[in-house]
């Protein structure tokens, strides 16, 4: 019986889960911060909650002799990839990043790359005066001072400070095309704010704004810990087959 730990939050994590929960002496153990109110659960085993720092993390692994982790987490979540990192190395347990690929530009795409949530906030009173945030709900108080307009789309309630002139919209996902227009033409939306997180659920709020010709302000992703890792739950699983003991 091998034992993986898939450190979740994300549509692959839940895929690769699901796979894993079918194969033959295989246990999977899915884990998830805990922070939003009705998660999607994944298959298997599953654990709600941090484990207190890379420490925690560690005597976690021992105590259910995991023998392999990926972490699949979101490629915005840089603490806990962190962690497992570290972990992982002291404990001797192979590690394996899974991330989704970034949003791929295409032409007519109307682009403005930032290194971070603050500098997106900086760089909205020159590119529009209506915005689509669709930052999440953390980190909201880097806009709480710009004046502008934002729709706000998270999935579950942010905490403030929020933009002083806001409206909140609780939707998780997956957006299709025509909604992403709607909403865009009735709130007369003129600049798109996004992480660049990947992936097809979110993709058609990029497609929307090219359509209406739409300036996007991208908020790039944090540095990854070193490492291998792989871009679909199927080289995930044949990584898993080479070196996860099953
Ligand atoms: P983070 O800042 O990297 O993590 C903060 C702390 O939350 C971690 O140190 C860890 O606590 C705990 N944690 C995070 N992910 C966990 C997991 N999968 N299982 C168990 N504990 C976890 O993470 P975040 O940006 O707040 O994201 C939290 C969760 O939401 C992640 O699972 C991520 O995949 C998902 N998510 C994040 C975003 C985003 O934009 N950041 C978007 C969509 C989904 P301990 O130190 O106590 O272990």
């Amino acid at each position: 019986m091998r034992s993986v730990l898939v450190l979740g939050g994300t549509a692959e994590a839940r895929e690769l889960a699901a796979a894993l929960d079918r194969e033959p002496a295989t246990r999977v153990v899915s884990t998830l911060a805990g922070r939003v109110a009705r998660p999607r659960l994944p298959a298997g085993e599953v654990r709600i909650g941090g484990f207190g720092g890379p420490d925690g993390l560690r005597t976690y692994l021992r105590d259910e002799q995991i023998g392999t982790v990926v972490d699949a987490t979101h490629p915005f979540a840089e603490r806990m990839s962190a962690s497992a990192h570290s972990a992982c190395e002291r404990a001797g347990v192979p590690l394996l990043r899974l991330e989704r690929p970034p949003f791929a530009q295409t032409a007519g795409d109307d682009w403005r790359r930032v290194a971070s949530l603050d500098e997106a906030a900086r760089l909205i009173a020159p590119t529009g005066r209506r915005v689509f945030l669709t930052t999440g709900r953390q980190g909201l108080a880097a806009f709480a001072d710009v004046d502008a307009f934002f729709l706000v789309r998270c999935v579950d309630p942010p905490q403030p400070p929020l933009p002083r002139d806001h409206e909140l919209l609780l939707s998780r996902g997956p957006f299709a095309l025509d909604d992403e227009l709607e909403l865009i033409d009735r709130h007369r939306l003129d600049v798109l704010v996004t992480k660049d997180s990947g992936g097809e659920h979110t993709r058609a709020k990029l497609d929307a704004a090219r359509t209406r010709r739409m300036p996007v302000i991208v908020v790039a992703r944090p540095p990854r810990p070193s490492g291998p890792a792989v871009a679909t739950v199927g080289e995930a699983l044949a990584w898993l087959r080479r070196h996860g003991g099953g």
